[in-house]
């Protein structure tokens, strides 16, 4: 169970995205995945590519993505207009591509094509409450097989998620920002339900460690050679599939037991909990028995227990009883510890000065700062040229860019004037004439996609409006955008002029 070196391997195919979960040989043999099935999977791609690209990439590009037909081995992805296909063929074809291979084994090409008029049933199931939920959601929706340790052990249950070996506490930087919670979660890891550790509940923004700290506790638990200890690690969003699929299949005293039966029960992103009462009222009765019983229960999500509103007030109330521990954002030695040990372990030579000025650029999250890297090493592997500023500068464009702009809302002012041809004292004027409205509306949005201002702020900069009209504006462009392909590209392209 030692962790093979090769894990760590870059595949510049994959980049940024896990490798795919192997599958057994029964999962080939098994029959086709039915619509729903596909539907889920497609899901879960989706709200992955959300999380590894960010909201606003996600919104500008890919929210508009319907899944087509599955063809042999082939699924059809649909855009709605020329523009975004070659946008989104040009810049995720190989994140589709490496998602759908870990979500489907038999999905070996993904066509991007512009097409799906009336791909409504594409509404993202995940934002739904399990009632609404299509049937068929009880056959497994991830692969079975554990990455770790043989499908026959016996101390996994079988709902649960595989563990990423990648993801242990030798892997770990740890600094100001992450230490306490590292501590915590060793010494869950050492002493499950402890007292004064139990739940221990793991807040903090995106890619700052939540899962691989899960992970960790959950591979080293399972590594111990003392008495098997049962783990069961899985998202809360699987939670969530498991159970409605258990109620489907009236099975839910299985699940219970299931549940019920594992040492350690750790679930992830609860915050996806939040309005979907039955859930939750479940994911209450699993924790209260498991606590009562002395298993130890991990929680992850992006606020604080306290902060947590819209999960149920005993819920949030229990959460907060063992320890809480949050991850703060990272500071810039502890990106450069980071950095320095996964180039190390990528066994790549990147010149300090690169790390330095990574480090410097990309300050939000340490998965953003980790894909950067290996995008970098895996650029100077296929080309065979060593890393340097120059070529880091280069490789990284869109990245740097992005994390770059000081877009000014006078800037998005003038830029859509001029598109719209009308004049610049009209953004702030109280002409109501469609002619002018929508375009200020426009630069409205805009303003709110592309600077740190608030409503009010930007409402300031278009003659003194409320914030509510910037609000109005914002929802209702997000709303023409997305109903009007025509329209969508001429906002995509102020948008892409502003930002270079
Ligand atoms: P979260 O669950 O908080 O959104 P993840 O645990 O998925 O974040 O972390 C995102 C990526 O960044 C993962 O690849 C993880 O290994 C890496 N990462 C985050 N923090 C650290 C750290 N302190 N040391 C090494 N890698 C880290
Ligand atoms: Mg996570």
């Amino acid at each position: 169970m030692d962790s093979n070196p090769g894990d760590t391997k870059l595949n510049p195919g994959a980049l940024d995205v896990p490798p795919p979960p192997v599958r057994s040989a029964m999962d080939r043999a098994s029959p086709p995945d039915t619509a729903e099935q596909l539907q889920d999977q497609w899901t879960r791609i989706r709200s992955r590519l959300q999380q590894d690209v960010g909201d606003v990439e996600y919104r500008t590009w890919l929210r508009q993505m319907t899944l087509g037909n599955v063809d042999g081995d082939e699924v059809a992805v649909h855009l709605p207009s020329r523009f975004l296909r070659d946008w989104v063929r040009g810049h995720y074809a190989d994140k589709l591509n490496a998602l759908w291979q870990s979500e489907n084994k038999r999905i070996r090409r993904v066509d991007i094509r512009v097409g799906g008029a009336g791909a409504s049933a594409d509404a993202s199931l995940a934002e739904r409450d399990g009632s609404a939920l299509p049937g068929d959601a009880d056959t497994p929706d991830m692969p079975m097989a554990d990455q770790m340790a043989p499908s026959s052990d016996p101390t996994r249950p079988e709902m649960a998620a595989p563990l990423d070996t990648r993801f242990e506490f030798d892997s770990f930087v740890v600094g100001k920002p992450n230490e306490f919670a590292y501590a915590c979660a060793r010494r869950v890891a050492e002493r499950p339900s402890s007292p004064g550790f139990n739940p221990l509940f793991l807040y903090g923004g995106v890619g700052l460690g939540k899962t691989h700290l899960m992970h960790a506790i959950g591979i080293e638990l399972s590594r111990r050679d003392a008495a098997p200890i049962q783990v069961a690690y899985m998202s809360a969003e699987k939670f969530m599939y498991r159970f409605i699929a258990a109620i489907r299949s009236q099975s839910t005293m299985e699940f219970k037991e299931q549940l019920r039966s594992v040492d350690v029960l750790m679930v992830d992103d609860l915050q996806f909990l939040i309005g979907k009462d039955n859930t939750q009222e479940e994911f209450f009765h699993t924790f209260n028995a498991l606590v009562d019983a002395g298993k130890q229960i991990v929680v992850s999500a992006d606020k604080s227990p306290s902060d947590l509103s819209g999960l149920e007030d005993r819920l949030r109330t229990r959460l907060g009883c063992g320890m809480v521990a949050d991850l703060h954002a990272t500071t810039f030695e502890l990106r450069i510890s980071i950095l320095e040990a996964k180039a190390l372990r990528a066994e790549a030579q990147v010149p300090p000065k690169v790390l330095e000025f990574l480090a410097h650029k990309i300050t939000s999250n340490v998965r953003e700062l980790e894909g950067s890297l290996n995008r970098l090493i895996a650029h100077a592997n296929l080309f065979g040229r060593p890393i340097t500023l120059e070529s880091t500068q280069e490789v990284l464009h869109d990245i740097l860019k992005a994390h770059d702009r000081r877009i000014t809302i006078e800037e998005i002012q003038k830029r859509v004037a001029e598109h719209w041809n009308i004049r610049l004292a009209d953004m702030s004027s109280a002409r109501r004439a469609r002619a002018v409205a929508r375009p200020r509306q426009v630069a409205m949005y805009l303003a709110k996609q592309l600077t740190s201002r608030s409503l009010p702020e930007i409402g300031r900069k278009f003659g003194n409006r409320d914030h509510t009209t910037v609000m109005h504006a914002v929802s209702r462009i997000a709303e023409l955008v997305e109903q009007d392909a025509d329209f969508g590209e001429r906002v995509e392209l102020l948008r892409r002029m502003l930002e270079s």
